[in-house]
């Protein structure tokens, strides 16, 4: 980059040219900040806003027959949401349902398809995933009577951030029944190989599910294609489904006529359901994996939210994405060289996801500083700082006042004012 593209109006500039520029008027924005988090909870949309508007009031109007009538018959909401979810996967829209949360998903899906079995009994993970995927896994290794110990098998990271696909790869041996690995790291912010994993594990007889909760909304996904075996995500980081928003999971066809591991009767086939027999009918779809009575409200912000995706495109999102982490890098190396922030996610386009993670000593306080000035990032224990200019409705300008501001922070020595401790939630 020259110098003037280190200025405001090169910033400005990149918004004039920004063709999805127009769905930031659609969110809720406080323009005294920059919110960086949305890879952790995104922000409320217009939309999202009027959708959960729209199923209260069917309850106010249609009491117990809000089930069938109404614009969105509860009844059938989970499956509507699945289809309009199935783009931003990659998958037929039957292989999609919006239900449970991730942890429980993973759950179910785990519980369905692991199936020790002579030497086959051990589950594949990595030593840097979310903690959840880790105590589900041993859970549902235990519950088979087996030793977590010996039967989990975590693939180690080259350098604690990332993660190497030949080690992965390697891992998979004929004693693993099934692989569980996430989309994007969490922290990091890795991009995973899933295409080329997925066929790996396929050509050794190994099933292979995905984690999804940092790359659904950020990078677009080929899951049918890629014959992944199951995924499961949370829709409340880049979807913006709001606070505890129910998951989504996705099993490929190739699957479906399978019993849950997890029954319920919302997994019934829908005309079969209310006959209230004691045998289960599973759904012959993804429907199958639901277990009871969905959260209609923290389903409904969806309906607005995944309508905004399926008209942005995921290829669209994504070019900003990177665009966005790939200037923000660049400000970063110009504005910040010599501070001692270490750049910790991948620096190629493909490999990055939709967050940048930086380490530094005083990260606790330095985010304690920006939120001070309404910058808002994401601390990650014990000196991370995860910042996520997400496509739908950050602009290169707060990319380039974000960078401005640290350096600020670290020049005037601003952090000093603040304790180097995490909150409870951080
Ligand atoms: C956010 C996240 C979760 C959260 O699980 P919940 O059941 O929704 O609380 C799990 N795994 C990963 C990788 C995540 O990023």
């Amino acid at each position: 980059m020259s110098g003037q593209k280190f200025t405001l109006d090169h910033a400005k500039q990149l918004d004039n040219k920004d063709e999805l520029a127009s769905f930031r008027e659609e969110f809720y924005i406080k323009e005294d900040g920059v919110y960086l988090d949305g890879n952790s909870l995104g922000l409320l949309s217009k939309r999202a806003e009027k959708s959960l508007l729209e199923l209260l009031d069917s309850w106010k109007s249609y009491g117990i027959d809000g089930w069938l009538e109404g614009k969105h018959p509860w009844f059938y909401l989970s499956e509507a949401l699945g289809k309009m979810s199935a783009p931003l996967v990659g998958a037929e829209p039957d292989e999609v349902i919006v239900t449970g949360s991730t942890t429980a998903n993973l759950h179910q899906l785990v519980s369905t398809f692991y199936k020790p079995e002579g030497k086959r009994t051990k589950i594949l993970a990595d030593e840097i995933t979310f903690p959840t995927d880790i105590y589900a896994l041993k859970s549902q290794i235990e519950l088979k009577g087996y030793d977590p110990e010996e039967h989990l098998i975590r693939v180690k990271s080259t350098d604690g951030h990332l993660l190497a696909e030949e080690d992965i790869i390697a891992a998979m041996t004929d004693e693993v029944s099934v692989v569980v690995l996430s989309g994007i790291l969490y922290r990091s912010g890795q991009v995973l190989d899933m295409e080329r994993l997925t066929k790996e594990a396929y050509n050794r007889n190994i099933i292979i599910g995905f984690d999804l909760c940092h790359s659904i909304g950020s990078i677009p996904h080929e899951l049918s294609n890629w014959g992944a075996d199951f995924a499961f995500w949370c829709n409340y980081k880049h979807l913006n489904g709001g606070p505890g928003a129910v998951g989504g999971l996705y099993v490929n066809k190739r699957h479906f006529g399978k019993t849950p591991g997890l029954t319920g009767w919302f997994g019934s086939r829908k005309d079969k359901q209310f006959d209230m027999e004691h045998t289960l009918i599973p759904a012959d779809d993804a429907g199958a994996y639901q277990m009871g009575t969905p959260h209609i409200f923290s389903l409904a912000p969806l309906l607005g939210s995944l309508e905004m995706f399926n008209e942005a495109g995921m290829d669209r999102i994504r070019k900003k994405s990177m665009q966005l982490t790939g200037y923000m890098m660049d400000l970063i190396a110009h504005e910040l060289d010599g501070y001692d922030f270490v750049v910790r996610n991948p620096i190629e386009d493909e490999k990055r996801g939709g967050h940048l993670f930086l380490e530094h000593p005083e990260a606790a306080r330095i985010c304690k500083a920006l939120k001070a000035h309404h910058i808002i990032p994401d601390f990650r224990s014990p000196n991370g700082i995860r910042l996520a200019p997400v496509a739908l409705y950050n602009t290169f300008e707060e990319v380039w006042r974000t960078v401005q501001k640290l350096k600020k922070i670290m020049d005037d020595e601003e952090y000093k004012q603040f304790e180097n401790k995490r909150g409870v939630v951080a």
